[in-house]
């Protein structure tokens, strides 16, 4: 099959190259030149683990191939993905779709034959209905079927996810297009993977009725962990303790500072949106979306809570920045929402992220960065663990006692055994834990 993925960003990158690899032809295209240019070179414009290996080898054996335009790869294509951004829109919370719906413009212009045109972007519900008439308007001779594919990965672990994902959602009831897809994603019967057919409306629902379902989990234990800290119980063994049941299932019950990254803090907000517009509003998405933010606002008194009060003149060590772990992503991060808040308190904040650290220059300004873990926690007055990189794992903690200036952590993330941290003589707290 020949594929044209249009946006090369977080998802369109690792689904072109996934195709790829799955044996079709896939052009990848961006209008971002630098991006472009930079991948032709063999250079990553983000990080995800694996990427590298299995952009190079795919565009050594000539089935992957980058361009800036897309007339081409659309005139050839059997399937045109749409992986553009969808942000929140200023003002309203809606998803900007500004981006999708200019691709489905320059679609329009340049397809030729029977093409599925496949939203991969997360899009609210009747986008593709939205899709569909432009590109009739334009070119009413076009033979396209417009078909709602949502992606599920998550950063970090793109590219397992792509290749073994608990389940591909396709939303069509057009014949051809059915056919079309089955192929795209044949490779993965080999893991009997579920491809759950559906309407086109309801695959767009089920993408932010996922996201919203899992920022809900997080937020219901974030919550636990906080009554758990009054009520001297340990958030983790609660977590265990409902989790191992499979009606709730284990995941997605970390407690931590507040949800963040490319996709559930938007997509929330969509979802309420969209739900306020149909009349249904969805109250526990909203309370949500609230008790996230409130949540990452108020990180900054967790910080001086740790230190006994003032941060005027307090040095913060931050160990992690992006939202998560392996991914340079700092998008709706929590260090963003935290950061601002400390220096406006007086603080001087120094930080260390693995990856993170480029992306978060751009944004957070008045911050020390520096090269590595220990050079971050000099002469610090707390260390706040913000992003479980495995790195901080296994720090050499006895080490980072001697180059605080007073042995305080506050672990964000449970990465460290209380018991452990105290009998080093740190001061240690972290999230619903005694
Ligand atoms: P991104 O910002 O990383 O990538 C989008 C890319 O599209 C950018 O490189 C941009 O230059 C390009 N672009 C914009 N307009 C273009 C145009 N007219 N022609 C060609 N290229 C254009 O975004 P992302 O994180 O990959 O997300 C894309 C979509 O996938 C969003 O709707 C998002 O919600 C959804 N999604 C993201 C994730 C994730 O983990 N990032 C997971 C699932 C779904």
């Amino acid at each position: 099959m020949r594929v044209a993925m249009i946006g090369t960003g977080y998802v369109g990158l690792v689904s072109g190259a996934c195709f790829a690899d799955f044996g079709h032809d896939v052009v990848c295209v961006d209008r971002d030149e630098g991006k472009i240019e930079r991948l032709r070179n063999g250079v990553m414009p983000i990080f995800e683990p694996g990427l590298d290996d299995l952009v190079g080898q795919n565009v050594r054996d000539g089935r992957l191939t980058f361009e800036t335009s897309s007339a081409e790869a659309v005139r050839s294509a059997d399937a045109v993905f749409i992986a553009v951004g969808t942000p929140s829109r200023r003002g309203d919370g809606h998803a900007d779709l500004s981006f999708v719906y200019a691709v489905a413009e320059e679609i329009a212009d340049l397809v030729e034959g029977f093409t599925v045109i496949v939203t991969k972007s997360t899009v609210p519900v009747g986008t593709g209905d939205e899709i569909e008439r432009i590109i009739k308007q334009r070119r009413p001779d076009a033979d396209v079927a417009v078909v709602s594919n949502p992606e599920f990965l998550r950063e970090g672990a793109a590219i397992g996810d792509f290749k073994r994902p608990d389940r591909v959602v396709v939303g069509t009831e057009d014949q051809r297009a059915q056919e079309v897809m089955t192929e795209l994603y044949r490779p993965l019967n080999l893991n009997e993977t579920p491809i759950l057919f559906t309407a086109r409306r309801t695959s767009e629902l089920i993408k932010y009725a996922a996201n919203a379902f899992l920022a809900l989990k997080i937020t219901f234990i974030n919550e636990t962990a906080d009554l758990c800290e009054a009520v001297g119980a340990d958030v983790q063994q609660v977590a265990r303790g409902i989790g191992l049941d499979k009606r709730i299932g284990g995941k997605f019950l970390h407690a931590g500072p507040g949800y963040g990254g490319s996709c559930f803090p938007k997509d929330t907000l969509a979802l309420v949106r969209t739900a306020r517009e149909a009349g249904r509003p969805m109250r526990l998405v909203e309370t949500t979306v609230e008790i996230n933010d409130a949540r990452k606002a108020a990180l900054v008194t967790r910080v001086s809570d740790a230190i006994d009060g003032d941060l005027k003149g307090k040095r913060i060590a931050l160990l992690g920045l992006t939202f998560k772990p392996n991914t340079d992503d700092m998008r709706d991060a929590p260090s963003l929402t935290l950061v601002p808040a400390l220096i406006a308190a007086g603080a001087e904040v120094q930080a260390f992220d693995p990856e993170g650290m480029t992306e978060a220059a751009k944004h957070l300004p008045g911050v020390s960065f520096k090269t590595g873990p220990y050079e971050a926690v000099e002469g610090a007055d707390v260390v706040v663990v913000l992003t479980e990189w495995d790195q901080f794992r296994a720090l050499d903690l006895d080490r980072v006692k001697t180059l605080v200036r007073t042995p305080v952590v506050l672990d964000l993330r449970n990465v460290y055994q209380p018991s452990d941290l105290r009998s080093r003589g740190f001061r240690y707290s972290s999230i619903g834990r005694a």
